[in-house]
């Protein structure tokens, strides 16, 4: 028999979705992209996503549980930091939800607690850095930074602070060395030596104070105090309860000659977020059978730590309160058989193979550009440690409705085994015994300052968290 006729059916084979699509799939991937990068650029920070999304509940007809109490959308924000919304749907929530799990805070550079300063030997104004997240330090170096974040004046104001976005705006650098004297101090060492937390610090201005003729000390540091009583009405004190985040200055832009692609910073995860938002927007109520809901989680990048992270009692707390307004038993025994009965797509980004270094992938069990939306079944390090291993029957199921909706989709794996590794929130999820994978789009640079995603990705992790909340 010849294999003409049953070897695709045979042979499994990831499809390039800019092959595949229609003409009509491929501008709905365009105008969704332009909407994403929008979205990108107003939300730097978790605060600014919570805030943004926020701002859309009343025109999206979502209701604030706290509130309101029943509606058929309803949503929760805590903190200013984490953000759960919910689609009620016909079924009782008993038999289950369907949960995606995003993060919205991104591998950055905060100020520390006291962060200003006057360097002794430059008179220059400088600000002391904490990194958060895994960054490659080296990175952060000699590039245009914005500065975000909140201070709480002593009356209990907050003064939120947004430096570095628009044209007028100053930047701020942290100033790397230059190559003719890098002999000693980096060349000679390790990459992930050659640029230490110390060397971190922003230099944030280097005018005196000079009003008067008075002989002042540190008069630099001064003018700055100065400048931030007169722009925001706080003091050097406000700053050591601050939150304040340095970030990529700048916008996402298109990439490619051929504009396929998004380079823009705090990709992972806000692509997810963003995808998933979108998908919750699109459901209608008296259609869906199991109740949808997004969370859009803090912290994730440090291990889903805090009140404000995927390990807080956030999630099962809203869920309780769903089952209330539902009128269904929100009892702990009662929340625990939803949970288990519940399935949760950990919506976050994969690291696609990288044509500069294929070395630490494996090709046919690594995630490509422009092929879709990953099912990872796991992540981890070494011999899966540290991971949600999803369940077949699951796994299969995911893929049966992604292959039934025609989304691009791909498996992938985080790397070569033993290459390094990593995790998501998958596994904290799994915790409360529901069906768990994860499910999102492939980058290249990934926790770099310009992580770079394929449109034809970000659209099919939309679909198939349409699809999940539809058909799952
Ligand atoms: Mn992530
Ligand atoms: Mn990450």
């Amino acid at each position: 028999m010849k294999a003409e006729g049953w070897k695709d059916r045979l042979v499994y084979q990831r499809k390039n979705f800019w092959k595949t699509a229609t003409p009509r799939e491929r501008e709905e991937a365009q105008v969704f992209a332009a909407g994403y990068m929008k979205f990108l650029n107003t939300c730097k920070t978790e605060r600014e996503t919570v805030t943004h999304v926020a701002s859309l509940m009343e025109k999206k007809g979502f209701h604030d549980i706290d509130i309101v109490g029943k509606a058929d959308r309803l949503f929760r924000s805590a903190r200013g930091k984490n953000l759960a919304l919910a689609v009620i749907g016909n079924q009782p929530l008993t038999d289950g939800i369907n949960l995606i799990v995003s993060h919205i805070d991104t591998p950055r550079v905060d100020l520390k607690q006291n962060p200003l300063s006057e360097d002794s030997t430059t008179e220059l104004a400088v600000l002391r850095t904490h990194y958060y997240g895994g960054v490659k330090k080296y990175q952060w170096m000699s590039t245009p930074l914005s500065l975000h974040g909140v201070v709480i004046k002593d009356n209990g104001e907050t003064v939120n602070i947004s430096i570095g976005e628009k044209e007028k705006e100053p930047v701020f650098i942290m100033p790397d060395l230059l190559p003719h004297l890098a002999s000693r101090e980096q060349y000679s060492k390790k990459i992930g030596d050659a640029v230490s937390a110390s060397h971190m610090q922003v230099v944030f201005g280097s005018m005196p104070y000079e009003k008067e003729a008075e002989k002042l000390k540190e008069a630099v540091k001064l003018n700055i105090l100065y400048l931030l009583h007169q722009k925001y009405g706080i003091v050097e004190e406000d700053l050591l309860s601050a939150e304040l985040q340095l970030v990529p200055a700048g916008k996402a832009r298109n990439a490619g000659l051929d504009g396929s692609l998004i380079s823009a910073y705090g990709q992972d995860d806000r692509v997810c977020a963003y995808a998933s938002l979108q998908a919750l927007f699109s459901l209608q109520p008296d259609k869906l059978d199991r109740t949808a809901v997004i969370y859009l989680a803090d912290k994730e990048e440090i291990g889903s730590e805090s009140n404000t992270g995927a390990k807080s009692a956030f999630m099962l707390d809203f869920l309780a309160d769903l089952l209330k307004y539902n009128q269904e038993s929100a009892d702990s025994m009662n929340l625990r058989k939803t949970l288990i009965k519940s399935q949760i797509i950990s919506a976050d980004v994969n690291a696609a193979i990288n044509p500069n270094f294929p070395e630490v992938h494996e090709k046919d069990n690594a995630v490509h550009l422009g092929f879709g939306v990953s099912v990872t079944k796991y992540t981890g390090s070494r011999g899966k440690s540290m991971t949600n291993d999803a369940n077949a029957e699951f796994n299969s199921k995911i893929i049966r409705i992604l292959n039934a909706a025609g989304v691009n989709w791909q498996t992938g794996m985080l790397g070569k085994v033993d290459e390094g590794g990593g995790g998501t929130i998958a596994k904290f999820m799994a915790e409360y015994g529901a069906e768990v994978i994860d499910c999102g789009p492939g980058l290249l640079g990934m926790h770099s300052l310009y992580e770079l995603s394929s449109k034809a990705d970000v659209y099919s992790a939309y679909r198939a968290y349409r699809a999940f909340f539809e058909k799952a």
